[in-house]
C-alpha cells in the first residue's frame, strides 16, 4: 500500500513516495509498506569482541538516517538491530585475554553503545541478543528440520541448500559458482559442501545450551532469522546491512526464513551499504605497512576523539550510502608505525560542522533579541531548500544531495546575518525564523547539528588547541593583557598582542558581547 504521509512540518498533507534500491530486485523501487503508516526494519548488528572501526560505523549511520527520515516522513518505524554475543571470534578473543566470554561481551557491548552515541545514532527500538534468543533459535531449527530443509548430524544441524530452490537469488550468483567456492571444514559433518550450520555441537570450554540435538550453540546466520521473526514477524519491510554481508550471511538468512515460512516471506526489501575504502583501495593482507596503518587509523574511538563523532558522521553522509567512500590517511613522516597521521576527510567535515554550528549560534543570538515577525513572506530561497533536502532523502536516502541543500540554507542565513541580502527588515527577520525552524527539522533527519552550538564549538576549539599545542591559559592571559592595554589606550601594545596570537594561529574577534577567539586552520 502506498504510504500517505503527513509532511514533517505538519503544514500540509501530501503523498510522499520513498524510493529505495532493493538488492534482490537490483533496482530502485517504491517502498510499499506491509502495514499502512508503519515500517519494520531489521539491521544486522555487531559481534561484540573488539572496538569498532570506521567500516563498522557506516551501516550504523546509514540505517540510522533511514529510520530518522522515515520517521520524519510520518511513518511509525520499528527498528531492530541485534547484538551477536556468542560467536567464534568472541570465544577466541576471550581465550586470548584469559577472561570469560561473558565478560568480554559486556565490556564491548558497553563500548559499542558509547561509540553509537558518539556518532549520533539513536538507539534502535529493540536490540535483541543472541544469548537471550536461544529458545526462538532452537524452535526455528526444529521447524526447518520438520520441513525437510535441515538435518541433524551427530550433534550439529545443517541447512540443506539443495532443498531450497532459490538459493543464490539475493547475491545473484549461479549455484554452480557458489558450489565451486564451497568447502567442508575439518570436523564438519555436512552432507554437501554448500550446506551451512544452524546449530553447532558443544566443544569443551565453549558456551553451550541444551537442545534436542544435544548441548551446543547457534550458527551465525540462524540467529538473525530468529530475532527478526520474533521482533518483526515472519514477513517485514526492510532488511539492512553492509554489502559484505550479502553472501553468505543474508543469503542464508533468507534461505532459513523462507525455508521455514514459505516463498515471499521474510524481508520485502534488502538494503546494502557500500564499503569504506582505505587510501583508495581495499587493504591487502600481504601489505604490512597498510595493515599497520589500518590498525592505527581505522579505530572509530580514536577518530571521534580527534575530530568528534559528529564529524565522522558528517564525513560518511557526504556520500550516498550505496556508493563506496574513500577514507584518506596522510602519514606525516617515514615510519607508518609512529609518524603523525592526518585525516583530510574528517578535517574537512569538522570544518564544515564548525561553520554550520557558528551559523546556528549566530541565528539563535540574533533571534533571541527583538520581537517575532508577523506572518508574511520570506525570501524565496528559504522556501525551497527543505523540500529539496527531503526529496533527496526520499530518493534512496541521498544524503549527499541533502547535505548540499542544507549548505544552501546555512549560506542564506549567513548572507542575511552579514547584512548582504537586500530585503525589508521584517522579511529578513521572518526568513531567519523560518531558517531556524527548518534547520531543526533537517537536523533531526540527518542527525547533524543536534547539539548545543556553544558546547560543540567549545569542544571544537579544545580539539583544535590540542592539535596545534596551544595553551588555552596562555591565550586567556594574552586576552586579559590586551583588554588592559586597550583600557589604558595603549593601542600599539594591544595590536602587538593580537599579532602574537595570530602567529600562534589564534584569531580574536571583538563583538558587542566581548572578545571571542578561535583557532585558525
Ligand atoms: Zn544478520
Amino acid at each position: 500500500m502506498r504510504p500517505i504521509l503527513c509532511a514533517a512540518d505538519g503544514r500540509s498533507t501530501s503523498v510522499v513516495v520513498i524510493q529505495l534500491f532493493d538488492s534482490l530486485e537490483r533496482k530502485k523501487v517504491e517502498l510499499q509498506t506491509l502495514q499502512p503508516g508503519r515500517v519494520g526494519i531489521y539491521s544486522c548488528g555487531p559481534t561484540v569482541y573488539n572496538f569498532l572501526h570506521l567500516g563498522n560505523a557506516r551501516p550504523l549511520v546509514a540505517f540510522d538516517v533511514v529510520a530518522r527520515h522515515l520517521r520524519a516522513r510520518g511513518l511509525v518505524v520499528h527498528y531492530v538491530r541485534n547484538i551477536t554475543d556468542v560467536d567464534d571470534k568472541i570465544i577466541r578473543r576471550a581465550a586470548e585475554l584469559a577472561i570469560p566470554p561473558s565478560e568480554l561481551v559486556e565490556r564491548f557491548t558497553a563500548e559499542f553503545h558509547t561509540d553509537c552515541a558518539a556518532i549520533r545514532c539513536l538507539p534502535p527500538d529493540a536490540e535483541p541478543r543472541v544469548t537471550a534468543s536461544i529458545d526462538d533459535i532452537v524452535a526455528l531449527v526444529e521447524r526447518l528440520i520438520a520441513k525437510g530443509v535441515a538435518y541433524a548430524a551427530d550433534g550439529d544441524v545443517y541447512f540443506s541448500v539443495a532443498n531450497f530452490p532459490t538459493y543464490g537469488a539475493l547475491s545473484h550468483q549461479p549455484l554452480d559458482d557458489l558450489q565451486a567456492g564451497a568447502r567442508v571444514e575439518l570436523g564438519e559433518k555436512k552432507r554437501a559442501a554448500m550446506d551451512f550450520a544452524l546449530w553447532k555441537a558443544a566443544k569443551p570450554g565453549e558456551p553451550s545450551w541444551p537442545s534436542p540435538w544435544g548441548p551446543g550453540r547457534p550458527g551465525w546466520h540462524i540467529e538473525c532469522s530468529a530475532m527478526a521473526e520474533r521482533h518483526l514477524g515472519g514477513t517485514f519491510d526492510i532488511h539492512a546491512g553492509g554489502v559484505d554481508l550479502t553472501f553468505p550471511h543474508h543469503e542464508n538468512e533468507r534461505a532459513q526464513s523462507q525455508g521455514a515460512n514459505g516463498p515471499g516471506t521474510f524481508a520485502r526489501y534488502w538494503m546494502h551499504n557500500g564499503f569504506v575504502n582505505f587510501n583508495g583501495g581495499k587493504i591487502s593482507k600481504s601489505d604490512e605497512a597498510a595493515r599497520v596503518l589500518f590498525d592505527r587509523a581505522f579505530k572509530l574511538r580514536l577518530l571521534c576523539d580527534r575530530h568528534s563523532g559528529e564529524a565522522l558522521r558528517a564525513f560518511l553522509l557526504t556520500t550516498q550510502y550505496r556508493n563506496p567512500i574513500n577514507f584518506e590517511v596522510v602519514v606525516d613522516g617515514e615510519d607508518v608505525a609512529t609518524a603523525p597521521l592526518r585525516f583530510p576527510g574528517l578535517e574537512d567535515a569538522e570544518r564544515r560542522l564548525a561553520y554550520g554550528y557558528l551559523t546556528i549560534e549566530r541565528l539563535h543570538d540574533q533571534l533571541a533579541v527583538g520581537k517575532a515577525a508577523a506572518p508574511g513572506p520570506v525570501v524565496p530561497e528559504a522556501e525551497a531548500w527543505l523540500a529539496a533536502l527531503q526529496s533527496a532523502l526520499d530518493d534512496d536516502f541521498n544524503t549527499a544531495g541533502a547535505i548540499a541543500a542544507l549548505g544552501e540554507a546555512l549560506s542564506l542565513a549567513n548572507r542575511i546575518l552579514d547584512g548582504k541580502l537586500e530585503a525589508p527588515k521584517d522579511v529578513r527577520r521572518r526568513t531567519l525564523e523560518r531558517l531556524q525552524r527548518d534547520l531543526a527539522i533537517a537536523a533531526s533527519s540527518l542527525g547533524l547539528y543536534e547539539q548545543d552550538p556553544g558546547e560543540w564549538l567549545a569542544a571544537h576549539r579544545s580539539r583544535r588547541c590540542a592539535a596545534r599545542s596551544i595553551d588555552t591559559g596562555w591565550v586567556d592571559a594574552q586576552l586579559s593583557a590586551r583588554t588592559a592595554a586597550r583600557q589604558a589606550k595603549d593601542f600599539s601594545r594591544a595590536d602587538a598582542i593580537r599579532q602574537e596570537l595570530a602567529a600562534a594561529h589564534v584569531e580574536i574577534m571583538d563583538n558587542p558581547k566581548g572578545t571571542t577567539w578561535r583557532v585558525l586552520d
